[in-house]
């Protein structure tokens, strides 16, 4: 078993990394920017180590200052966490050369599937379904247009370095495509230092479901079904579940098998995530896969309890899977909530700043990953994420019921959070059935009065 790693992150997943460890009896040793100084990562690890100034670019995203802090406190191995340098194939093979564990799956697997264009084809060549498009990347823009007729518009203009719903443009006719193209190319560019382009078909009102799954080093794998993550903003995540409710056992042992298809497919060890858009007929098509572990986790681990960051441990510790498909049990119902520190009145521009006060949610059901605190100052220089409230229960109702509980409790005074518009999402009747497809968000906002948003959370009760 790895003895003690790094961990080259910050914030709440740090923390969760931090608890699995010491529940494993492994030390850990934290890198920290300047503005991190105070933060709950710093003061919980056995070690930490400071590794520059505030901006990630800086700090966070500095491999070679990452690896001099993990050869000077000597440890076996490196979790990345999720963003920063999680899926950046060139950190996975310098820890690789410098015979430090990298907690994840090899640098080959990460270079493969973080070039969205390749993943496609090597899914597609396996028999996982696609989305219809062009068969790599758009090499010239006539090609471009010839394609996006094919397939009939309206078409997404996507960038093969894609992330984060960035880089990614809508062409609904012939009329507007080569502007769309233009821009996603120079999105592209710009965002992530690559401007190469692929064209999917658009899917109308497609639900995100994803599929999670474990492999260990000795070819062993398996699934542990699925997450729902369809409430988006800007093709971002806000609210996820498990399982969804639009999944069928038939639906959840096709998606399952095509996810293991596609991770032997890229020989993938460790955790990962096969993402795939679902359209109304229950047809689903693979979009990407995420080669680490992924904010929504916890939902899987309530649902499954299997706790996600020990086995990646464990994995890359080269035991073998301690589960077979057969273990693995959706035994409830679970919800994740990303509290952010954004203010939903003001177009969810970002609101750092002191927590003047704090009180966090609890009771029977409720789990809280988060590393704020009263009288912490939320840094403006990251992610504005501030933790994630997961409820869990027997049934889908009472799992709403406790979230929009939990919600009600949670007290974030002196900065502006989006508590109070995620909670006003788990009370929208069409959300409790189950109806909420990636279009949710956009179609609540433009229905829902704006003065909910304005409202501090525990008083959304008063409202209409
Ligand atoms: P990123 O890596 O930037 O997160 P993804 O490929 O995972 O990009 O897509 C993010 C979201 O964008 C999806 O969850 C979905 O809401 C939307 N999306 C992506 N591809 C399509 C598509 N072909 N049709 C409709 N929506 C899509």
């Amino acid at each position: 078993m790895l003895k003690k790693i790094l961990i080259a992150n910050r914030g709440e997943i740090a923390l969760r990394i931090i608890r699995a460890c010491r529940e494993l009896g492994i030390e850990t040793v934290a890198v920290y920017s300047e503005a991190d100084e105070q933060s709950l990562h710093v003061q919980l690890a056995d070690a930490a180590i400071c590794i520059g100034p505030a901006p990630a670019s800086e700090s966070y995203l500095r491999a070679e200052r990452i690896i001099a802090a993990a050869e000077i406190a000597d440890v076996d191995g490196i979790h990345p966490g999720y963003g920063f340098l999680s899926e950046d194939p060139e950190f996975a093979e310098q820890c690789e050369e410098c015979n430090i564990k990298f907690i994840g799956p090899h640098s080959r697997s990460i270079r493969l599937m973080g070039d969205k264009a390749r993943a496609r084809e090597t899914v597609r060549s396996v028999g996982v379904p696609t989305v219809p498009g062009s068969p790599g990347v758009i090499e010239s823009s006539e090609e471009a247009v010839h394609v996006a007729q094919q397939i009939g518009y309206p078409v997404l203009i996507k960038a093969v370095a894609g992330g984060g719903g960035r880089g990614m443009r809508i062409a609904h006719n012939a009329m507007s495509f080569q502007k769309e193209f233009n821009a996603a190319s120079n999105e592209a560019a710009k965002a992530f230092g690559n401007g190469a382009v692929y064209i999917e078909k658009y899917i109308e009102e497609p639900r995100h479901i994803e599929i999670q799954i474990l492999a260990d080093e000795h070819g062993n794998r398996i699934h542990l079904g699925e997450r729902d993550c369809s409430v988006q903003r800007r093709h971002q995540k806000v609210i996820e579940e498990a399982p969804s409710p639009f999944v069928t056992p038939e639906l959840r042992a096709a998606m399952g098998e095509a996810a293991l298809k596609a991770a032997a497919a890229c020989d993938y060890w460790n955790a990962g995530t096969i993402e795939f858009l679902v359209d109304k007929d229950r047809n689903f098509y693979f979009i990407e896969m995420n080669t680490r572990i992924q904010v929504e986790h916890a939902i899987t681990e309530e649902v499954t309890g299997i706790d996600l960051i020990k086995q990646q441990l464990r994995i890359a510790s080269g035991e073998p899977l301690r589960y077979k498909q057969s273990d693995i049990q959706i035994s409830r119902h679970a919800i994740e909530v990303r509290i952010c520190a954004e203010d939903p009145s003001r177009n969810f521009a970002p609101c750092p700043g002191e927590i003047t006060l704090y009180y966090p949610p609890g009771g029977h059901g409720v789990r809280l990953d988060s590393h704020i605190y009263g009288g912490y100052v939320v840094p403006p220089f990251y992610d504005s994420m501030i933790g994630k409230v997961v409820t869990y229960a027997p049934t889908r109702e009472l799992a709403l019921d406790r979230m929009n509980r939990a919600l009600s409790e949670y007290l974030i005074r002196g900065i502006r959070t989006n508590i109070s518009f995620c909670r006003a999402i788990i009370r929208d009747p069409v959300f409790r059935e189950g109806g909420a497809t990636t279009k949710f968000v956009e179609t609540f906002l433009a229905r829902t009065p704006h003065e909910i948003f304005t409202k501090t959370n525990e008083n959304l009760d008063q409202s209409p």
